[in-house]
């Protein structure tokens, strides 16, 4: 070679650069990108990149070819002119295509047609165009109709005519689908299934003739040209409007491009050994290791999705095509294998062979993704970090949802049966449209099931409002199942004895039983069943085995401990069951509120004298103690955190307004009153309601949330936080003697000064050492305190001095940071300051990083730079909720406590929150 010749060659290796890629040249595209498959989905698109690499694992995957993102870009930059080579390569690419399908474009005998899509690196559903059946034309037509029968051909030859005239030529789809509208009319027939070869006849020449009337051309016959300007077309859609306004929402770059994929047509419709189907490698309600899906013989995609045809479950497919079955499960499997999750696949059978059309990650029930997680990772097929990365702190929220009562649904009458997509019970009033569905459910505060022959996105909205969600038509994919499943709605679907008159407000089931709109009925999600009326709901049992076991691997992972807040001693016993390492919070106010307590706490309180709060409290202790011991007794050997009392004070008073009523009153009888001695009685009675409206007066507050609460009450009445101490005491002792072995830690609420602290626990402390002396035996105990007020937070270490542990009160902390009332702001300003973006998150759900988070930082450094040991968590709601639970992790808490039904949501999130960090 000589030197020239040899220079001549790399000019033309450079202007010829690669655009075009068959779907069997993927590693040459991976080798260009560095190896890496992110850049290879940039280069041929999502749906190229997917496409070519099951065609690298040997899935039959109709041949084809990508034209690169590359050369969209340089198209669209020159103007809307092919980069040069591009269409070349496109036509030498094709005839592989053609050799490896035996076919060839334009050829009479054996046409091959093929689609043209768009394919963008991130999945724009909807948003960009599609061309199928190219290659059709007159003559192919007419001699394919010997071959296939003229039905078929003639749909396929007008949805080509449909397509093309629409992506490429701008003809508006409604002129093209009235035309279908009259014809069905006219055929006397209510879908496109039931049309004749004669109606799709008569459907194509008026498409060519409404092609022609906008285009002023005739539809082009030539099918390399009808190639040609669909892939120019798809290059342009890239810039269409609809794209643009996606990418925006989506925060998608605009400069990514889009690739085109011309596919190889295959056809579920062109014999009755053809068919087409969606199936899942496992099953997506229960995660159970077996196919799911739905197919159709003799049938196009879009009948299976759209839920027009009753399915069959893919079951079926093994006794009427085993060959077929036995493939796709061994398909099913090394797809599974390669991307190491459950797959979502579309399928088609074309004439007796089977081609996969597309397969991503398939979307699943809480419930099966648990399964799914685990069983993978014993299958060796994934880790168990990520396994627990998988499923999503909400989803275990799911295992905590009612089902339907066992014992009321033996006597209740089951009135059909559908399919059971999204698992839980929903029981609530009938609704047959989403606006009514959501009125009925927001503002008017009723539940409500919605039923519709099928959903679409419009109806959103209703089946977020709704309980549950019913359907007469539809499979296990369809739309209603999918949105159901994500949006963890409990769902029938598919229940074909349903009949919706939407007009009369009414849906007949069977031969006679009508349901009116606003009627009763139950769902059970899980098992498909729909009954009659309002049924009982009970709490699902949280014993999965696959949850526990996956809450066990989050265990091991997690650095955060998880306590629980829990004023008595069954939801103690619920906290342990569901994990819980401790009680972080007791509320003792909680124990007053009790009906029979409250008069007494009010007494004590109201009391002027000594003698007499003192016999208030001395009612109080013992029932006090109880509440304890059955605590301690709960949590053994767990510490258990009792914070003393801390409710604003007006909680306990008497109405003042009611009061002065009341006396008012009196004093308008006295005056009818005669007799001296009546008279007598009638003042006596109103110097005591007198005195006692003075002492509610005195105890007044305007601003009881930032008044005599927290630690100030226990310095105004000391006898009262003594006696809780107590009690706490002379339980912890008696449990102690009887074998349990208790770690009570006390809690002193609201504190902002050092001193505050001093003074209380000092007071209390000896009162503790005087309980165990009497009782003879030690136990092991701390005093501690709660940090919500900034200027704790800020005098941390000079308050870590005299605590042995913290507890973040989220709520009070918030609320004093921000200056916002916890009561109010939540239903007033806050929710507007969202809505304008002027607050990212409710402050009072996920933890403020900056203002909030900063304090916390602050207290927990020089909390641990005073006191090494210093043990610290947090028992405001933020505690289980798992963004907060993640900037608890980066403060390295010791623990976060939450509701007992949020324990399991915090375990999982708390090993995320580890995972995150490594
Ligand atoms: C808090 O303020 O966060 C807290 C846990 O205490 P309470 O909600 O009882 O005021
Ligand atoms: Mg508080």
């Amino acid at each position: 070679m000589t030197i020239a010749m040899a220079s001549e060659k790399e000019l033309k290796t450079e202007s010829n650069q690669k655009y075009v890629y068959l779907f069997n040249e993927v590693d040459q595209a991976q080798e260009k990108m560095g190896g890496s498959w992110e850049g290879v989905r940039s280069l041929l698109g999502g749906k190229g990149a997917n496409l070519a690499d099951m065609t690298r694992l040997g899935v039959p995957v109709p041949p084809g070819l990508t034209v690169s993102t590359e050369a969209c870009n340089a198209y669209l930059e020159a103007g809307e002119q092919f980069p040069d080579g591009m269409w070349e390569q496109v036509l030498e690419a094709i005839k592989d295509v053609e050799k490896a399908m035996g076919k060839k474009i334009g050829d009479l005998q054996k046409p091959l047609l093929v689609s043209c899509r768009s394919g963008a690196k991130f999945s724009m559903p909807g948003m960009m165009d599609t061309v199928l059946n190219i290659g059709m034309n007159d003559a192919v037509a007419e001699e394919m109709i010997k071959r296939t029968g003229p039905k078929f051909v003639y749909d396929i030859y007008r949805r080509v005519i449909q397509m093309f005239g629409g992506v490429v030529m701008g003809v508006p789809d409604e002129v093209f689908e009235a035309v279908i509208e009259a014809q069905r009319k006219a055929a006397g027939v209510k879908s496109d299934t039931e049309m004749s070869a004669d109606d799709w006849k008569v459907i194509t020449e008026q498409f060519k003739q409404i092609y022609k009337t906008y285009t002023n051309e005739d539809f082009p016959q030539d099918p390399l040209e009808q190639m040609k300007r669909a892939t120019e077309a798809v290059f342009k859609s890239w810039n269409g409007k609809r794209a643009f306004a996606y990418r925006d929402a989506a925060g998608i770059p605009h400069d990514l491009g889009t690739a085109v994929n011309i596919q190889t047509m295959v056809y579920g419709n062109i014999s009755d050994d053809a068919g087409t189907g969606v199936a899942m490698s496992r099953n997506a309600s229960t995660g159970e290791k077996e196919l799911e899906g739905d197919f159709l013989m003799n049938a196009q995609g879009e009948d299976v999705v759209a839920g027009i045809r009753i399915t069959q479950p893919i079951s079926d497919l093994q006794k009427e095509m085993p060959n077929i079955y036995a493939q796709f499960e061994e398909i099913a499997q090394k797809l599974e294998k390669h991307y190491r999750n459950m797959q979502d696949m579309e399928f088609t059978i074309d004439r007796g062979k089977l081609w996969i059309l597309q397969t991503r990650d398939g979307k699943r029930t809480a419930q099966a993704e648990v399964r799914i997680a685990v069983d993978q990772v014993e299958e060796g097929l994934i880790s168990k970090e990520e396994a627990v990365r998988r499923v999503k702190p909400e989803q275990v929220d799911f295992f905590l949802h009612p089902q339907l009562d066992g014992e009321a649904v033996k006597e209740a009458t089951q009135i059909a049966t559908g399919l059971n997509v999204s698992p839980g019970a929903a029981v609530g009033i009938v609704a047959f449209d989403a606006d009514t569905a959501e009125k009925w459910a927001k503002e008017e505060g009723k539940k409500v099931i919605m039923v519709r022959p099928e959903t679409k996105p419009d109806d959103v909205h209703g089946m977020l409002a709704a309980e549950g969600i019913l359907t007469s038509k539809g499979g296990r994919t369809s739309h209603a199942a999918l949105v159901a499943r994500q949006f963890g709605k409990p769902a029938v679907v598919g229940v074909s004895e349903l009949e919706l008159d939407l007009i009369g407000r009414k849906m007949t089931v069977g031969e006679d039983l009508e349901i009116y709109e606003g009627e009763w009925l139950s769902l059970d999600g899980t098992q498909g069943i729909v009954y009659l009326g309002q049924l009982p709901t009970v709490v699902p049992d949280f014993k999965n085995p696959y949850l526990l076991k996956l809450l066990g691997w989050a265990d091991e992972i997690r650095e955060l401990g998880v306590w629980a807040n829990a004023d008595y001693p069954r939801d103690a016993e619920r906290a342990r069951e569901y994990g819980a390492q401790g009680i972080g919070l007791c509320r003792t106010e909680h124990m007053f509120f009790e009906a029979e307590r409250m008069p007494i706490v009010q007494k004590m309180i109201m009391s002027k004298h000594a003698v007499d709060r003192k016999e208030a409290l001395d009612q109080l202790l013992p029932l006090q103690r109880g509440d304890f011991e059955g605590l301690f007794r709960a949590m053994d050997g767990l510490p258990v955190i009792i914070r003393l009392i801390d409710p604003p004070l007006h909680e306990f008073l008497p109405s003042f307004e009611e009061l002065v009523q009341d006396l008012a009153d009196l004093k308008v009888r006295t005056q009818h009153y005669h007799t001296l001695s009546e008279i007598d009685a009638a003042l006596a009675e109103i110097r005591v309601k007198q005195d006692y409206l003075e002492r509610v007066e005195a105890l007044r507050e305007m601003n009881p949330m930032l008044g005599t609460r927290g630690v100030r009450l226990g310095i105004l009445i000391p006898e009262l936080t003594k006696m809780q101490v107590r009690a706490i005491f002379e339980a912890a002792c008696k449990c102690s003697k009887e074998g349990v072995d208790v770690h009570p830690e006390v809690m002193i609420p609201l504190i902002s000064h050092v001193n505050e602290l001093k003074t209380q626990q000092a007071a209390l402390e000896a009162e503790a050492k005087a309980v165990m002396e009497e009782q003879g035996i030690e136990v092991t105990y701390k005093f501690g305190t709660m940090i919500e007020i900034p200027r704790a937070a800020l005098t941390a270490g000079e308050i870590a001095e005299v605590a042995q542990f913290f507890s973040f009160g989220t709520n009070d902390l918030t609320q004093t940071t921000f200056g916002i009332s916890r009561d109010d702001a939540e239903s007033g300003f806050l929710m507007e300051y969202q809505q304008k973006g002027i607050l990212a998150d409710n402050p009072f759900a996920s933890i403020d990083p900056n203002g909030v988070g900063r304090l916390m930082e602050i207290a927990v450094a020089d909390g641990r730079s005073a006191r090494k040991d210093l043990e610290v968590g947090i028992c405001g709601e933020h505690g289980g909720d798992p963004k907060s639970i993640a900037i608890c992790h980066n403060l390295n808490l010791n623990y976060v406590s939450c509701s007992p039904f949020r324990v399991p949501i915090a375990r999982l999130a708390a090993a995320h929150a580890a995972l995150a960090d490594k």
